[in-house]
Formats: structure tokens, C-alpha cells, sequence
């Protein structure tokens, strides 16, 4: 084991597995680079965190994680350029995020230093896993976990802060179809919508399962109480066009507080588009269908960046948007990745 600074401590894999990599198909999240970040949080404090060769955890079957999901993660990613150089895209926004994620679920602050020399020295060892070109990236997933062997339901004493990679291509490439929730829903007034906590999601396999057997690719959430108000679509934040207006709805303690929206926004009134951050009705999409003024409409991540929506299914009806041209969508797109690839110019100081 090598010390490398007071606060961090790397124990190297013997050999790596690149080589058994196939990095031009590569399945989302299915393949791990040879290191991963660990660090174990006891007695009210972290300790020193490691990196260490990617390998299972050993935890007992009592840990609080398993029975209570006491658990938040973060996704962002690392970008390499054409002269070899990577590229983090606003990594404090999910710094923070994983921190805001974690008060809610009753979880310590991780500390800031940590974060980011345990990143930056985890993505130098791994380097390799990152490849050039638009569209690859090395996908980056921080996550805690509620460790303490105790199936007590109150807060675990003990965690597990750990970062582990995963090389990635684009995300979605299908088209994408959403089914907007007339009867599900993924989060309440009150609740934890805006985290990313591990139940957020689990609670969403389901009803998007069932989305599927109809033929959609995701869910369009709606408000909880009425269902009138679109909120996410899938795993991801939901822009309209109407006419010549981008429209998002605000988040709130409902909605997470996406990283690549808050990015759109800025470039679309960067480019002198209007920008209206508001509730959005559903009835507004079917007025908007009728009229034509529904022009597009896309999804926002970091795992897609942008991801259009082709149509959308409401009470038993289908509704197939028209073809656009301009589209915001792919302008904004193609902008957003070009600053992560480091190809233009990063007017915002987004790159890190
Ligand atoms: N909404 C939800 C529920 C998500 O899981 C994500 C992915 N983190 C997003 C929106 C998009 O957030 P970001 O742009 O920060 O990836």
C-alpha cells in the first residue's frame, strides 16, 4: 500500500482488465474499471479512505442498507479530449447533491477534500478506461451506504462512501416513448423526490415496467395529488417547447435538481431563447398537439444528456410529435457536449 497523502491511502491492482474490455459495445453500466474509492465512516467519523483493486464488499446480512435502504448515489462523468486531457462536468453541483441526498436519509457529510482527491486520483489510475471520441465517457457512480449490522429501524451509525467507474457509450440510443403516470407516482410533498435516494428508484421499476408492456421506454411523472402537472421523465428532468418557448417545471422537494438541466437552461437563454421555469399542465400537451405549438419535447441527464421524446401516451390516447427542424433539443446538445469534450469554449467555467 502506498500512502499518498495524509487522507488517502492506494493499494494498486495487480493487473488489469482492460484488455477483456470490448469498448465499442459497451452495455450501460455492466463493466468496472480496476479501482474503486472506499471509505468507512465509525465512531462519528471517516476514516481514511483508499482506493483499492474493484472487488465485492464484505458486509453482513444485517446491515441496515439491506432492510431499510439507507442509501444515496451520485452519477456524473469524466470526459477525455483529443489531446488526452479529462474532463469532470460541474463535479461540486454533484458533490453537494450527494451531501443534500444523505441529510435527508439522516447520513453524515462526506468532506469535500476527500471527494475530489479520492476522484482525481482514482480517475488518473484508471485513465485508460476513459477513450476519446463524443459519446464516450467513463461513467462515475459515488454512493453511501448504511453499513452498521444492526436491523434496528433508526439510523445506522456506520457507512460506506464508495466510488466505482464504469465505461459508457451514449446512453439512450432508441427512440423514446413516455407514458405520462395517470395513477403512479414517484414522489410526494414532504418526501425525498428531490435526492437521489436508492428507494426513489426501486419504487419506479414497476410502474415503468408496466409502461413498457404498453410499448413506452419510460415513465413522465405527475404531480402526486392531482396528476395534472407533468414533474420528470424517467430518470430525468423534462423540457417542452411550445412555439418558440423552452418551458421546465421548478424543482422542488419533488424534483431533483438536475445538473445537465440547470446547464440547458443557461445555454437556451445563453443563445437568446426563452426560458420559462414553470408547472407544466398535461392538458397543455394535448392543446399543444392539437394547435401545433408542442413542437418538442426531451429528457435531461447526465447519463443521456439529451434525450428526445418522440411521442407520448395519455387516457388510452397516443400522440406522435411532428418533426422539427432547429430543434433545440440536438442544438443544445451538440453545445453542452461539445463544452464537456472540451471542444469549445467554457464560457459558464463548467469543466473541471
Ligand atoms: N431526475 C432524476 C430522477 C434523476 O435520477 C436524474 C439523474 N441524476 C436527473 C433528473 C438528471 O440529473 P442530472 O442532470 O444531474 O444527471
Amino acid at each position: 500500500m502506498d500512502v499518498t497523502s495524509k487522507n488517502l491511502v492506494v493499494e494498486k491492482a495487480k493487473t488489469s482488465r482492460i484488455e477483456q474490455i470490448d469498448f465499442d459495445h459497451l452495455p450501460f453500466g455492466a463493466n468496472f474499471t480496476d479501482h474503486m474509492f472506499v471509505c468507512d465512516y465509525k465512531n462519528g467519523q471517516w476514516e481514511t479512505p483508499k482506493i483499492i483493486p474493484y472487488q465485492p464488499l464484505m458486509m453482513e446480512p444485517s446491515a441496515s442498507v439491506f432492510h431499510y435502504g439507507q442509501a444515496v448515489f451520485e452519477g456524473m462523468k469524466a470526459y477525455k479530449d483529443d489531446e488526452g486531457g479529462i474532463w469532470l462536468f460541474r463535479p461540486d453541483e454533484n458533490f453537494r447533491r450527494i451531501n443534500r441526498s444523505g441529510e435527508r436519509l439522516a447520513m453524515p457529510a462526506f468532506p469535500e477534500e476527500y471527494f475530489f482527491e479520492g476522484l482525481k486520483k482514482l480517475l488518473l489510475l484508471d485513465q485508460e478506461w476513459i477513450k476519446p471520441g463524443i459519446g464516450n465517457s467513463l461513467y462515475i457512480r459515488p454512493f453511501v451506504i448504511a453499513s452498521q449490522p444492526a436491523i434496528i429501524a433508526s439510523p445506522s451509525q456506520e457507512f460506506k462512501f464508495i466510488i466505482i467507474c464504469s465505461p459508457a457509450q451514449s446512453y439512450y440510443g432508441g427512440e423514446v416513448r413516455v407514458k405520462i403516470a395517470e395513477k403512479f407516482s414517484r414522489a410526494a410533498d414532504g418526501g425525498f423526490g428531490y435526492t437521489k435516494a436508492a428507494g426513489n428508484y426501486a419504487g419506479q421499476f414497476y410502474p415503468t415496467n408496466l409502461a413498457k408492456e404498453e410499448g413506452f421506454q419510460q415513465v413522465v411523472w405527475t404531480d402526486a395529488n392531482t396528476h395534472e402537472y407533468i414533474e420528470e421523465a424517467g430518470t430525468m428532468n423534462i423540457f417542452i417547447r411550445l412555439g418558440d418557448k423552452l418551458i421546465t417545471c421548478p424543482t422542488s422537494d419533488r424534483i431533483l435538481d438536475g445538473v445537465t438541466r440547470k446547464s440547458v437552461i443557461a445555454l437556451a437563454e445563453d443563445r437568446g431563447i426563452e426560458v420559462e421555469v414553470r408547472p407544466i399542465k398535461v392538458v397543455e400537451l394535448l392543446e399543444g398537439m392539437k394547435d401545433g405549438s408542442l413542437k418538442e419535447m426531451f429528457g435531461s441527464g447526465t447519463a443521456a444528456v439529451i434525450n428526445p421524446i418522440l411521442g407520448f401516451g395519455y387516457k388510452g390516447e397516443r400522440y406522435e410529435l411532428p418533426k422539427v427542424e432547429n430543434s433545440y433539443a440536438a442544438t443544445i446538445k451538440k453545445q453542452l457536449m461539445d463544452i464537456q469534450y472540451n471542444r469549445a469554449e467554457d464560457k459558464f467555467g463548467w469543466r473541471y
